[in-house]
C-alpha cells in the first residue's frame, strides 16, 4: 500500500507539466484562498490554501502525462516495482491492519464483506485486515486491489479472496456494491481528487465505509519554516494536503453525495514500532499526542484518518 513517504522525491516541472493557474478551490469552488508556501519557481506553483474548506491545493495541477512520468522515472530510479513497493514493516502491516479491522467491526456487523482497495500496492495490508475480519467472525471477505501492480499478495485462508484491476474503469458495472472502500495515502495525488473522492463513495453501497489517509503536512511546514527549515512537500507527486478540519466539513457539508456519518476521525496512526525504531516512533507518538487534549486547536499531527458511511 502507498503512503506519504513512498514518493519522497520533488521534480521541477515545465511550462507544458502545469496546468492553467486555479483561481478557485478544487473542492468548494471559493476564490478566498492564500498563498502557504511555493512549492517551486519559474513557472512558479504555490501552495494554497482555501480559507473556506480548509484544504491546501497547488496553485497549478501538473497534467496526467507530467505525472506518469514523475511516477515511471521513480520506479525506475528507487528500484521499486509499484507504489507498493514502500518500506512498511511487518509490525506497521499489523498494527495498521488491526487499526481499520477494529473500525470496521465497530461500524460493519458480521456478513460477507466486498472491499475496494483503491491504491492498495500489493494488497499486503489489505489482506492482513481481511484475516483479522474473518478471525472476527466475518464468514467470507472478497478484496478488490486496484493498483499499477500486477500481482497481488494471496491468501491461504479460503474464506478470502484477492482480486486484481490496474483501473476502477473495469469496475464500473460493479458501482454501489462495495461494503468498504479504502483509500489508504493516494487521495493526495489525484489531479482530480474531488471527482475521484465521489467516485469512490459511488462504489460503496448506501451504508458502506469509506477509508481515506492523507498527509496534513501544512502545518509543520509553517512550524519549520519560524526555524529557517524547509519540509520538502514533494511535489509534483504530493498536490493536495488534507486535515481534521478539512475532511470533516467536506464529508458533512460539501460532498455532492452527502452528508455522511463520520464513524472515526483522527490523526493517523504512527507508521513504525518502537521495537523497530525507536526514536523515530517515541518522536512521532509525542508530536500527535497534544491532540488528544486539543482536539482541532492542534494540528501539528501530519496526516489524517478518517472513516465514513455513505448515507442511505
Ligand atoms: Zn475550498
Amino acid at each position: 500500500m502507498p503512503n506519504a513517504t513512498t514518493f519522497h522525491a520533488s521534480k521541477h516541472l515545465g511550462e507544458s507539466d502545469l496546468g492553467v493557474v486555479q483561481t478557485r478551490c478544487l473542492f468548494c469552488d471559493a476564490d478566498d484562498r492564500v498563498a502557504v508556501t511555493r512549492l517551486q519557481a519559474d513557472p512558479d506553483v504555490d501552495l494554497m490554501k482555501c480559507r473556506s474548506c480548509g484544504v491546501c491545493t497547488a496553485s497549478r495541477i501538473p497534467t496526467v502525462a507530467a505525472l506518469e512520468t514523475y511516477y515511471t522515472g521513480y520506479y525506475e530510479r528507487s528500484g521499486n516495482d509499484g507504489p507498493g513497493d514502500s518500506q512498511v514493516t511487518f509490525k506497521h502491516v499489523n498494527r495498521f491492519a488491526g487499526h481499520l479491522a477494529g473500525v470496521i467491526q465497530g461500524a460493519l456487523s458480521p456478513g460477507p464483506l466486498n472491499i475496494l482497495d483503491f491504491g492498495g500496492g500489493d494488497g499486503t495490508i489489505v489482506l492482513r485486515m481481511a484475516e483479522q475480519l474473518v478471525a472476527a467472525g466475518y464468514p467470507e471477505v472478497v478484496v478488490t486491489v486496484v493498483e499499477y501492480h500486477d500481482a497481488v499478495a494471496q491468501s491461504t485462508c479460503e474464506a478470502i479472496t484477492m482480486r486484481h484491476e490496474p483501473s476502477l474503469d473495469a469496475l464500473a458495472s460493479v458501482a454501489g456494491t462495495f461494503d468498504i472502500v479504502i483509500a489508504s495515502a493516494i487521495i493526495e495525488h489525484l489531479p482530480d481528487a474531488k471527482t475521484e473522492t465521489e467516485r469512490l463513495l459511488a462504489f460503496l453501497r448506501p451504508g458502506g465505509i469509506l477509508y481515506v489517509r492523507t498527509p496534513f503536512v501544512v502545518p509543520v511546514l509553517r512550524l519549520m519554516k519560524c526555524f529557517g527549515l524547509r519540509l520538502d512537500f514533494t511535489f509534483p507527486g504530493h498536490i493536495h494536503d488534507m486535515g481534521q478540519g478539512f475532511w470533516e466539513g467536506y464529508f458533512s457539508t460539501i460532498s455532492p453525495s452527502g452528508p455522511h456519518r463520520i464513524v472515526h476521525s483522527q490523526p493517523s496512526i504512527v507508521e513504525t514500532a518502537f521495537s523497530e525504531h525507536f526514536f523515530r516512533s517515541l518522536v512521532a507518538h509525542c508530536i500527535k499526542l497534544p491532540w488528544r487534549l486539543l482536539g482541532r486547536r492542534y494540528s501539528l499531527v501530519g496526516g489524517w484518518d478518517i472513516f465514513i458511511q455513505k448515507s442511505p
